[in-house]
């Protein structure tokens, strides 16, 4: 970064309601507990205040990364020698309005899920068990079991990198397998989202059913950013993982999970070099046997 953190930190807090700090660890705010710490930490309590940031990082020209849940991240053992923004915990609350729900981009997926079935409001149930947050998730498209974030999304609001306002509706934007074109390069403040009434009691059990599946299939005592790749047309990456015999492989305190073959667990005080290699040995493997290039749905932050 060519400017001075603390100067940078100074700049913001004169403009920013929150915490900002300089050479912050990012590890404990990711589910892989794996990386390095930011530059520069600003964690705004207000949409304004996230306004304002953009604002001053984009006068500086500070690299910026936005972080949400850190559910789907690997960053570099270096960390990010930037801005991170973080709309997590500080930036979570929701309000319902009969069958629709205005949410801001902190709030985890799963308080949110909760609260809907309580109120009978069924659309995201079978997301239960995704640990990331409602941005997160807007900018992954999350999904699982046939359902997709954006089938309840009316809209979405936050900021261009400038600062300036964006809001955009669901039909302006193109939601994608794991990717959406649109929401790239945005900061996500909240999302309105339109739920269909249905049955609490049918909703629980379809609920606990997702997460009782997902206990069975997938290997959740470890850390770990869940599928480490998208699904490739036509195949499975687990299944293709699992032929080239990859299960279990260790590199450093890294490991191909045993149980789902498309998770790289931290086994045992994993780098992310560690993890790295895993996922280019698989890549390579799965690549000379297959002919598949695997894609990546896991965002690598920071220097490889
Ligand atoms: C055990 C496990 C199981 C999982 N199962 C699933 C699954 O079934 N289906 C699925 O789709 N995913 C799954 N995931 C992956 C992950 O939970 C989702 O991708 C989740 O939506 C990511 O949200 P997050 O808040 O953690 O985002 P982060 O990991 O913090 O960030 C992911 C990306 O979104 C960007 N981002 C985050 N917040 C914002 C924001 N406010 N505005 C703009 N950009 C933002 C980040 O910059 C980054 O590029 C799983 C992960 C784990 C660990």
């Amino acid at each position: 970064m060519n400017i001075d953190p603390i100067e940078l930190a100074a700049q913001l807090a004169d403009v920013v309601d929150g915490q900002i700090l300089t050479d912050a660890p990012l590890a404990p705010f990711t589910s892989y507990k794996i990386g390095g710490p930011t530059a520069v930490w600003v964690a705004p309590d207000t949409k304004v205040g996230v306004g304002h940031a953009l604002e001053v990082i984009n006068e500086k020209k500070a690299p910026l990364f936005i972080l949400g849940r850190g559910s789907n991240l690997l960053i570099s053992d270096q960390g990010w020698d930037g801005v991170t923004l973080y709309l997590g915990e500080n930036f979570s609350n929701w309000t319902f309005d009969h069958s629709q729900a205005k949410v801001l981009a902190g709030t985890l997926l799963m308080d949110l899920i909760r609260a809907a079935v309580k109120k009978g409001l069924s659309g995201l149930e079978l997301l239960a068990g995704i640990p990331g947050g409602v941005g997160g998730a807007l900018r992954m498209n999350a999904g699982a079991f046939g359902q997709e974030i954006e089938q309840v999304t009316v809209s979405v609001s936050g900021f261009r990198p400038d600062g300036t306002p964006f809001s955009a509706d669901r039909h302006k934007i193109n939601f994608d397998y794991r990717r959406v074109p649109e929401l790239q390069k945005v900061v996500i403040t909240s999302a309105l989202f339109q739920f269909t009434e249905a049955d609490t009691g049918t909703l629980r059990t379809r609920m606990k059913d997702i997460l009782a599946l997902r206990a069975v299939k997938q290997p959740l005592d470890y850390p770990s950013c869940g599928s480490v790749f998208k699904r490739p047309a036509g195949y499975y990456a687990g299944a293709l993982i699992e032929e080239t015999g990859l299960k279990g492989k260790r590199i450093g305190g890294a490991m191909i999970s045993r149980k789902h073959a498309g998770f790289i667990l931290n086994a045992d005080n994993a780098k992310a070099v560690d993890v790295y290699a895993l996922i280019q040995l698989i890549e390579a493997r799965v690549l000379d046997r297959f002919g598949v290039r695997l894609e990546r749905e896991v965002k690598l932050i920071g220097k490889f």
